[in-house]
């Protein structure tokens, strides 16, 4: 996969380039272009803003210089645009972005974009109800969360697989050593080796898990008639 990146602070994606998304950009699992589209301005003071039409506060990020990076690309793909007001990201979302050759993100600055930008993209996507200075963080944030879906990425492929989200639930609680830490035991289950129990135990923790902190993923969840037993076991557990 290549992700193309627009932004005025290409010098800000440094985070992407370590760890294991460090080590995928080395192996050529997936390539980072980072494109600064001040480079596509034509006065002399490399103005990429200007006043809004209508007046008000701030400075609006003008068509021209963004049009232009975005027709020097090869391969676009699929562009997105980063704005507050764009449709929510979430992890399938992500994983659906993780089967695209190309994608091309476009950030924003100060405050925001002419209107005629977002007919740029194919999609305005936020990160969350609040206002940060650019899309710079919101871009990381998605670029991580696709590209760790790649093949080869994560040490052990099966960990995307089982996490929060991945099937509709929020992931069972997790205990490494020691079994005993003041008093405070991993649930015996987990050191008895029976895999079919942990399983059952695992599926359990995360419908539980889900119920008590995302109540609202469970209703858009069509749950198995062995998920709603173990419902009612959860509640009539709760209420004793
Ligand atoms: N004036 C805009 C508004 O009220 O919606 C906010 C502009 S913000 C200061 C500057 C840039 O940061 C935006 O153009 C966008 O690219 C990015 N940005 C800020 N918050 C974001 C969020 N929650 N999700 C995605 N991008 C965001």
């Amino acid at each position: 996969m290549k992700i193309n990146v627009l932004t005025l602070f290409p010098d800000m994606f440094t985070p992407l380039q370590v760890s294991m998304l460090g080590r995928g950009l080395e192996d050529g699992k997936w390539k980072l272009n980072l494109v600064n589209f001040r480079d596509f301005t034509t006065d002399v003071h490399h103005h990429v803003d200007d006043t809004p039409y209508g007046g008000g506060a701030g400075m609006v990020l003008q068509i021209m210089p963004i049009k232009k990076a975005l027709d020097s690309l090869k391969e676009k793909g699929k562009v997105i645009i980063t704005a507050p007001q764009g449709k929510t990201f979430n992890e399938e979302m992500a994983q659906s972005w993780s089967k695209e050759e190309n994608l091309t993100f476009i950030c924003g600055h100060y405050e925001g974009f002419d209107q005629r930008i977002y007919d740029l993209a194919d999609e305005t996507v936020s990160i969350g109800d609040y206002v940060l200075t650019g899309g710079e963080l919101p871009t990381m944030s998605m670029i991580d969360a696709t590209v760790r879906l790649l093949p080869g990425i994560l040490g052990n492929s099966a960990s995307a697989v089982e996490e929060s989200f991945s099937h509709g639930l929020l992931e069972y609680p997790q205990y490494t050593r020691p079994a005993d830490f003041e008093g405070k035991k991993v649930p015996e289950v987990l050191t008895s080796g029976n895999h079919q129990k942990i399983a059952q135990w695992r599926h359990k923790q995360a419908l539980k898990a889900t119920l008590l902190h995302r109540p609202d993923m469970l209703e858009k969840r069509e749950l198995t008639i062995q998920e709603q037993e173990m419902l009612n076991e959860i509640k009539a557990e709760l209420n004793e």
